[in-house]
């Protein structure tokens, strides 16, 4: 049986196409029709959720945001806040990394929710 890595490697999409297809599993923390929010498989605080929009819409990252995504966009912002207030955060940050500079890993457009710990200033 080939494993569920091997197969990602030769297929198309990134691995957050594979989630949402559910060909790779996640902890799903919220979901309705235009995003899906499921916990970061290497959190770096006690709270580490990624939220997605489920149509990519070639948003790869958020440098490629046009004025047709500004909904999506916003779904994904109140998904946070929506989230956040479920896990009763009483502070938290929200982080889109970007490109290369930005240690972006995963060209699907992505927003982190961290939280549950004290945040520092400046991030690293
Ligand atoms: P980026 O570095 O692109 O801003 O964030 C990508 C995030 O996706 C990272 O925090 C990484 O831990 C997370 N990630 C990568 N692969 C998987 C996976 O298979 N499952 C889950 N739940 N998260 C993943």
């Amino acid at each position: 049986m080939i494993s569920r890595s091997f197969r990602y490697l030769f297929s198309k999409g990134t691995i957050f196409d594979k989630i949402l297809s559910k060909q790779i599993p996640s902890k799903a923390v919220f979901e309705d029709d235009d995003v899906y929010a499921f916990e970061d498989i290497q959190p770096q605080a006690p709270v580490h959720i990624l939220i997605i929009p489920k149509f990519k819409d070639n948003l790869s990252g958020i440098s490629q945001a046009e004025e047709k995504n500004v909904k999506i966009l916003g779904r994904l912002l109140l998904t946070a806040s929506r989230v956040a207030k479920e896990k009763n955060l009483s502070g938290y940050r929200l982080v889109i990394n970007e490109g290369k500079d930005g240690c972006q890993s995963v060209d699907h457009l992505h927003v982190h929710l961290i939280g549950g710990r004290q945040m520092n200033w400046p991030p690293g």
